[in-house]
């Protein structure tokens, strides 16, 4: 087992980020004229990365697999962005942010990692207010805010439910400004197939050309991570069709460690799965919980319609088992606590899987121009796709895999466990330990790109400035380039009879039923087997029609799907090796008499970070353990 070194620097919590960044190593202009830096991803993460350090002097190639940096997936997001500005007078803080972050990531996380996120996060508002970002105003004009999950403030800025779409063209507008300058040289509908080692040490990608389907090299200084989520690895789930685990499975097998690949959160208000054959879920944003309110009938197997039953016949579940957050509960909680009353006979709709979501109360006191000017769109989207009324009739939801807190072990300086390779934003293990609060994943991945990582990776490239360029006739690119090659050529010639999509299904079902919102011992052995079987199966029977030289959709998906197969058997060695429940991670075996998550902290206050130990071995254990010196861990409670 390798000791992992996170580098937190010494001293104590509340000046450590600043005493580190006035003392950490710098590059001098003249010499960030010279060096070159890959950024992989042009979400919230990439754009604000490549445009920070472009902005500072470095040269940047930016890579996205779509056709404009715009439609990564991050311009989905929608609730809000969370900041401790304290605009609401209502006790917010630094201190606070942190500490609700700590105790909703259910003690998984870095403390100074994350008191950092806190501290940067109202400089992440200036920022974008400074872009032109229209957030949400009260009638006098200043910021508006509403509350999240797991919180008892409202710190969540928002531009109605299109958060993400503001941010991301605040974002690209800066990115766009480089790119004019010439510091950012852009490459859209590219996908980084391989991450190209020297000595060790990042120097470089290959990449497919996805319209001429060629193959192409790059080599840089320093490559940077910023690829999203694996949810997919699910299936079905509320991220965009084409967010994949490839580029950090790559680095994976490169010998950057995956950390608690198996902490996935389920989002408690989606709409829920209609049929066999639907390849997306779609989120509610849990910005509605603020003014809707959870319920489901008291009798089991009711088929009155909603409005025919009457107030005393209905369980508000939420405010009834936890009074003190009611329906704003954590993810986790409010997910479980879903399936919990389906699974127990209460559940509505046809397939008795979904519980309503009212908002008859809010229109009631508020009227419906409020609640319009809030959720619009999102009753707007709920309409069209399911023909209710949310105005009229409550929505049904039902819990969904939403975000992966899993992801690239980082050290302080957000650089893996590969020299020169750097994570972040929601393809890191991030801050968000167990469980991450609702509005958090866009703070993180702008903190990340605007605010951390233009700092900490000087103190890599100030040891880069002597070292003289990689060329890509290296002779680690043609390795790296003939593997890649050799990949693509088996996969289009082999002539199997099974589409990419039936095997991502039979994927998604394994890992949503031994791996998903609750899991077992049991479960998580048989799952081993079956996504050996499943491998097995993809390899010999795979069926891609067309050809390698040209788009060809098909190809990009099996070479995602093959690299989730994979990151699926991790997923179920890390669920099966945390023995204890924390956070979104629920083992049966360890539960509270109430049914809530049951921690073993003795054992388990750590991350796994698990290492690559060759083709069909098992993944190698690796701990860092974690120390909490601000905060006592205690049961979680939000009663
Ligand atoms: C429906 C929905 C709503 C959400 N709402 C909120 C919210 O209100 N508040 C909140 O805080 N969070 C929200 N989240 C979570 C948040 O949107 C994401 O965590 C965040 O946007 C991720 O940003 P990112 O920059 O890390 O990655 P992404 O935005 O996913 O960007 C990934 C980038 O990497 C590129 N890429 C990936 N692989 C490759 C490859 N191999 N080669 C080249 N390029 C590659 C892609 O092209 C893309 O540009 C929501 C999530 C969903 C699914």
């Amino acid at each position: 087992m390798v000791k992992l070194k996170s580098q937190i620097p010494g001293g104590d919590l509340i000046n450590q980020w600043t005493n580190y960044k006035s003392s950490l190593p710098l590059v001098s202009p003249a010499n960030k004229q010279k060096l070159e830096i890959i950024v992989i991803g042009t979400g919230l993460a990439g754009a604000s990365a490549a445009a920070s350090l472009a902005e500072m002097g470095y040269n940047i190639k930016s890579f996205c697999f779509q056709d404009s940096p715009r439609r990564a997936h991050s311009i989905a997001a929608q609730g809000g962005i969370n900041a401790s500005k304290n605009y609401q007078n209502d006790g917010d803080s630094t201190y606070r942010l942190f500490y609700d972050t700590i105790k909703g990531g259910d003690y998984r996380s870095r403390e100074s990692n994350v008191y950092r996120l806190a501290e940067v996060s109202g400089n992440i508002i200036d920022q974008c207010v400074a872009q032109g970002v229209p957030f949400a105003r009260d009638y006098g004009g200043s910021l508006a805010n509403r509350s999240f999950g797991g919180v008892q403030v409202s710190r969540t800025f928002y531009a109605r439910g299109q958060t993400g779409q503001q941010l991301l063209l605040g974002a690209y507008s800066a990115l766009s400004r480089q790119i004019a300058n010439g510091k950012v040289q852009m490459f859209s509908k590219h996908e980084m197939l391989d991450l190209v080692l020297v000595d060790g040490v990042a120097k470089g990608i290959i990449a497919r050309n996805l319209i001429s389907g060629k193959l192409e090299r790059y080599s840089a200084n320093a490559v940077v991570l910023a690829t999203g989520g694996y949810g997919n690895v699910y299936y079905l789930s509320t991220n965009a069709m084409g967010s994949n685990v490839t580029a950090i499975w790559k680095a994976y097998k490169k010998g950057a460690y995956f950390a608690n690949p198996c902490f996935t959160q389920i989002h408690p208000t989606c709409i829920p799965v209609s049929g066999e054959y639907q390849s997306k879920l779609t989120l509610m944003s849990e910005s509605l919980r603020n003014d809707g309110r959870i319920w489901v009938p008291q009798e089991k197997n009711e088929n009155r319609t909603p409005d025919g039953i009457p107030e005393n016949e209905r369980d508000y579940y939420l405010e009834r088992r936890y009074p003190a957050f009611g329906n704003l509960v954590p993810r986790d909680i409010a997910s479980r606590a879903a399936k919990e009353r389906c699974d127990s006979g209460f559940g509505v709709g046809a397939t008795g899987q979904a519980v309503y979501l009212d908002f008859k109360d809010a229109i009631n006191t508020l009227g419906k121009d409020t609640i319009s000017s809030r959720y619009g769109n999102l009753f707007e989207m709920y309409n069209k796709i399911t023909g209710d009324d949310p105005y009229n009739t409550p929505m049904r939801i039902y819990p969904a895999v939403h975000y992966t807190m899993g992801g690239l072990w980082v050290d302080y300086n957000l650089m893996t466990t590969v020299p020169g390779l750097f994570s972040i934003g929601e393809c890191n293990f991030s801050d968000h330990g167990a469980n991450r609060l609702g509005a958090s994943a866009l703070m993180q991945g702008l903190a990340d790109g605007y605010f951390i990582l233009p700092y900490t990776i000087g103190t890599y490239l100030s040891n880069e400035i002597n070292k003289s360029k990689v060329d890509i006739s290296h002779e680690a690119f043609d390795r790296s380039e003939s593997n890649v090659l050799d990949r693509i050529n088996y996969l289009i010639s082999n002539k199997g009879n099974t589409s990419i999509d039936v095997f991502h299904r039979e994927l998604g079902n394994i890992m949503w039923e031994h791996c998903g919102m609750s899991r077992n011992k049991a479960g998580l052995k048989s799952a081993i087997d079956k996504l050996k079987d499943l491998k097995q199966s993809f390899w010999k029977d795979v069926k891609i029609p067309g050809k390698a030289d040209n788009l060809n959709l098909e190809l990009e998906k099996a070479g995602r799907v093959a690299d989730l197969i994979e990151l699926g058997e991790v997923m179920v060695h890390d669920a099966l090796q945390r023995e204890e429940s924390c956070g979104a991670h629920f083992r049966e075996e360890h539960q509270t008499k109430e049914g809530e998550a049951l921690r073993n902290d003795e054992d388990f206050t750590n991350v796994f970070a698990w290492a690559h130990d060759g083709e069909d071995l098992d993944p190698k254990l690796n701990i860092e353990k974690l120390i909490f010196e601000n905060v006592s861990l205690t049961q979680r409670s939000y009663k």
